[in-house]
């Protein structure tokens, strides 16, 4: 029996462990933290997620949320305008409902998964020894470990990675008693220029259902204001300041919201990073890097858990193609790149483009929305799968050539 070994278990290396043992493959997971403590733990995301990644969930068993979770039936968008009110304004349905399902109970429920079917699970944080030791006794060891310190195991990748500083300050906030969205319940995204986004969707938590909102705001404009705030009452206080402030159609669902609890609150901001896929131990050996590890994004796209399933889902196809051949230095570069190739490299970029301030084509496309069905609706179905976003977001020619003549916004 080949046997494997993964640092982490968060959400890819969970799914892949769970994955390789159902197809009969010895593994073992080594993680940080129990999952009593993931589960009493603080929030880690809003994990919001659309249809292949969580088709990706359901071929393996692991949905056990679809008829609990609240779903994603649209994508609205907003942008604000000079006066502080909506200047563009569209929602489209997405074409298989999304969901977000807290970490801290998608976690620890499938480290349930893993182990009742006979996975090994120890729970320590891994250094490089332990991870020596493991590529000892395993035929392959890939590296989970999200945006643990450990992933500087991996060499960052100057030519695929633009930025060497947070593109954003983030912050969430889980809270119950907003008002839903009608008639039916979905992600609502907001973008005001030279101040930031706010997004807000439903989600299951530990405490049942919740509203989980985004803060993005660019770094030094004031919505980067999260350093004062020394606790949960005063991270809720400044959440609902922002919305009266910079999204005050989002305020108006918001008068009786309060904190899921104590630790439904969450604030902090990194670099958009591209790793090599390889990392090298001090005695020679290699591991693969998968996930955040090697591609983490900025939340501003919604698409780390959709990457880490969609990525787990394709190194699991991987490894069992390579039958009983060495996991070596060539097959773990072509597991990431075919990988890359396929959608990292275009979903990285995309999501990297979009800390930008948007071009012409994107201006045109998103005023656009607001009066053409077929542009929304494309659009959002685009999510699950950014590759679909090129050409046309970023080229006026290649826009009009999919839907008819654009006006410049101006
Ligand atoms: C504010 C915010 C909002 C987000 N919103 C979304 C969203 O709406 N949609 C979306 O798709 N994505 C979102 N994401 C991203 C998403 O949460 C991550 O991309 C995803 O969890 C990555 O999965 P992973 O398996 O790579 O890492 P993780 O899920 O982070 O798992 C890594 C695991 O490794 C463990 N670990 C770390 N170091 C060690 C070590 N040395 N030894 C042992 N174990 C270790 C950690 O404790 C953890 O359990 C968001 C992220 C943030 C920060």
């Amino acid at each position: 029996m080949r046997s494997i070994g993964i640092v982490g278990g968060g959400h890819a290396g969970l799914q892949l462990g769970i994955g390789l043992r159902q197809r009969g493959y010895a593994v073992t997971i080594v993680t940080d933290r129990a999952p009593d403590d993931v589960r009493n733990g603080r929030i880690m995301s809003s994990q919001g997620m659309q249809r292949t990644a969580l088709q990706h969930e359901r071929s393996l068993g692991l949905a056990f949320w679809d008829d609990i979770a609240p779903k994603h039936d649209f994508i609205e968008f907003s942008l604000g305008g000079d006066d502080g009110q909506r200047a563009v304004h569209w929602r489209a349905p997405v074409p298989s409902p999304g969901n977000s399902v807290c970490q801290r109970v998608k976690v620890p429920r499938w480290t349930e998964e893993f182990v009742s079917l006979g996975g090994t699970l120890e729970v320590r944080p891994a250094g490089i020894e332990d991870i020596e030791a493991l590529t000892r006794k395993h035929d392959l060891v890939i590296v989970a470990a999200g945006k643990g310190e450990i992933a500087k195991l991996f060499e960052r990748d100057a030519a695929r990675s633009p930025y060497d500083k947070p593109m954003r300050a983030l912050a969430l906030t889980y809270v119950a008693g907003m008002e839903p969205t009608h008639p039916s319940r979905g992600v609502t995204f907001n973008a005001m220029p030279g101040v930031g986004e706010y997004f807000v969707m439903p989600a299951v938590t530990t405490t049942g259902e919740c509203e989980i909102m985004v803060f993005e705001g660019l770094p030094g404009g004031p919505m980067d204001c999260w350093a004062d705030v020394k606790n949960p009452a005063a991270h809720l206080q400044r959440s609902k300041e922002i919305l009266q402030k910079f999204f005050p159609w989002e305020a108006a669902r918001c008068q009786r919201i309060e904190l899921t609890e104590s630790n439904g609150t969450l604030a902090g901001r990194f670099p958009p990073v591209v790793r090599k896929p390889v990392g090298v131990l001090p005695s020679g050996s290699l591991v693969l890097g998968i996930a955040d590890v090697v591609m983490l994004n900025d939340p501003l796209t919604g698409q780390g858990s959709n990457n880490a399933s969609k990525f787990a889902h394709h190194y699991l196809e991987r490894i069992v193609l390579r039958g009983a051949a060495p996991f070596d230095r060539d097959w773990m570069e072509n597991t990431f790149e075919s990988y890359w190739n396929e959608r990292g490299k275009l979903t990285a970029e995309w999501s990297n483009r979009l800390l930008l301030p948007p071009g012409p084509p994107m201006q045109a496309i998103l005023h656009a929305a607001e009066h053409n069905p077929v542009i929304a609706r494309h659009f959002v179905e685009c999510f699950d799968d950014p590759p679909r976003f090129f050409p046309w977001l970023f080229d006026m020619g290649a826009a009009e050539g999919l839907f008819g003549p654009l006006q410049q916004a101006a």
